[in-house]
């Protein structure tokens, strides 16, 4: 296993406090690992300034071969991955393998194609006499922090489109699930040149915190929760650093009287419950026309109730528990809030699981209301609730009543009625008869409190290059 730190070209092990790395599904420790000392942030930081003189002068063809290589270690060492990322975060090792795995190498592929296919403005004489071109130009050194859902996807999505724009980076994983970004990091050192990417380790309080308020740091890149998303904001607008922020969601499903309702249930099952709810995408906050309210909730009930979980064979499981006790303890609370209220019924789960480690059962809560916390505050665990509605402005008013805004979807038969309402929908996504489907070629990111700026996509590419004019007099 990797356990250093990647400064510059050098492998360290941090200096300061020690942070138990945990398997989630007993809670025991697999090892400790130090953060990093000011020291150390400061060298990370000096290594991807200096590379940054020659690294941004490349051509895309030349970063795209990089991405390339990349892609393809990471292909070869799916398993070992997936390994790691399964132990680290207790995901079900198929879902690492065969869900997360080929995004991630197709993320650093589609990266690699996309920066040598940038479209713009056309240059020409503006002004007579004049020509004027639009250049796109790295902004410097990045700050890419990153949550502890997706550790080595949320990686490849800060990495691929930042080092393809020219770009260095301080990449901090989360102090929680640090494991497959010491992998990647051991690789990237044989593939990258000196200081392109380093990577530290830390909590967010220390190490990060260092990080955004770092004179050098040129933009800050994290995905997170609000809270941490408005310390970035305080921190950049002292330099006035660019940010790019994907924070939390609370994503409305809103499933008319019309939806095929066994593809609803089948949806709901895999959508709101993937990751055990860890999602900042999960379908966990449905609304249901009045006819098909009841039958919604018995048959989502029951399927849910199938998920499965906790098994000594991985292969056999659907979903892992939570990442901590903490974050588990944090769902039962919710949980328990909304149980205490007299309309609602826990129609299935409601506890947290008794095969050890930190496990939360899969759970639906129905006859929730539209001003309950379980339906205006986010989860990320493996919780859905279900809300009545009587008419589409209801559930368009109600769906769009929320701090957030990644992601919704609208389940009908009826193009019109589902076109007219995502037209309405205040969210970065709005999908239709399915839920929470993401492909490299489509932006990702939110509005409201859920952030701004995009992964993924050409808009991505955009969003980690700076746009230049260059205007030339004839003379
Ligand atoms: P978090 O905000 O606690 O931590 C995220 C990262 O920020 C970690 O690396 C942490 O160390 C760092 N951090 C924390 N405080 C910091 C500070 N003061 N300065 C600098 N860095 C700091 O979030 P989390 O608990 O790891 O992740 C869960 C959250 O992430 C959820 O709210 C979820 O919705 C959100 N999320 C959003 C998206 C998206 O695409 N919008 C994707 C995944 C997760």
């Amino acid at each position: 296993m990797d356990t250093a730190m990647l400064i510059g070209s050098k492998f360290e092990a941090g200096t300061e406090t020690e942070e138990a790395i945990l398997n989630p599904r007993t809670g025991a420790t697999i090892l400790n690992l130090p953060e990093a000392s000011q020291g150390q942030i400061e060298a990370a930081v000096a290594a991807a300034e200096k590379a940054l003189v020659t690294w941004s002068r490349t051509t895309p063809a030349q970063r795209s071969g990089y991405l390339l290589k990349i892609a393809e270690r990471i292909e070869a060492e799916a398993d070992g991955f997936s390994a790691l990322e399964a132990l680290n975060c207790g995901k079900p090792i198929n879902a690492v393998k065969n869900d997360e795995i080929p995004a991630i190498v197709d993320c650093y592929r589609f990266f690699a194609g996309a920066v040598r296919t940038m479209p713009g403005v056309v240059a020409g004489e503006y002004l007579p006499g004049h020509t004027s071109m639009v250049r796109r130009d790295p902004i410097g050194v990045v700050a890419s922090i990153a949550p502890w859902n997706y550790p080595l996807m949320m990686m490849a999505w800060k990495l691929a489109p930042a080092i393809a724009g020219g770009n260095t980076v301080v990449f901090k994983p989360s102090e929680q699930t640090p494991l497959t970004a010491l992998k990647l990091a051991k690789i990237l050192s044989e593939i990258l040149p000196e200081g392109v990417v380093n990577v530290v380790l830390g909590r967010g309080e220390s190490v990060g915190n260092a990080l955004i308020n770092h004179p050098k740091v040129n933009m800050i890149s994290i995905t997170g929760d609000v809270a941490t998303g408005k310390k970035v904001l305080q921190a950049a607008a002292k330099s006035v650093k660019r940010t790019h922020l994907e924070l939390g969601g609370k994503a409305p499903v809103i499933v008319f009287d019309d939806a095929d309702i066994d593809a609803v249930v089948n949806g709901l099952r895999a959508f709101g419950y993937y990751n055990a709810g860890q999602d900042c995408t999960a379908a966990c906050r449905i609304y249901a026309g009045g006819k098909i309210y009841d039958k919604l909730v018995a048959d989502l009930s029951s399927a849910v109730s199938t998920i499965k979980y906790g098994q000594e064979d991985d292969t056999q499981n659907e979903i892992g528990p939570l990442i901590s006790k903490r974050q588990r303890d944090r769902v039962a609370s919710f949980v328990e809030r909304a149980a205490e209220l007299k309309h609602i019924e826990i129609t299935t789960g409601g506890k947290a699981g008794d095969t050890g480690g930190f496990y939360y059962q899969p759970t639906v809560v129905a006859n929730a209301q539209q001003k309950d916390e379980i339906v205006q505050r986010e989860v990320f665990g493996p919780v859905v609730s279900v809300t009545r509605f009587s008419d589409v402005d209801e559930a368009v008013t109600w769906a769009n009543d929320s701090d957030y805004g990644l992601a919704s979807s609208v389940w009908t038969k009826d193009v019109g009625r589902a076109m007219a309402t995502a037209a309405r929908l205040q969210y970065g996504c709005t999908w239709i008869n399915t839920h929470f489907m993401l492909t490299n070629e489509m932006p990702h990111g939110g509005l409201k409190q859920s952030g701004y700026g995009k992964d993924m996509s050409l808009y991505a590419l955009e969003d980690y290059t700076a746009v230049r004019h260059v205007m030339v007099a004839h003379g």
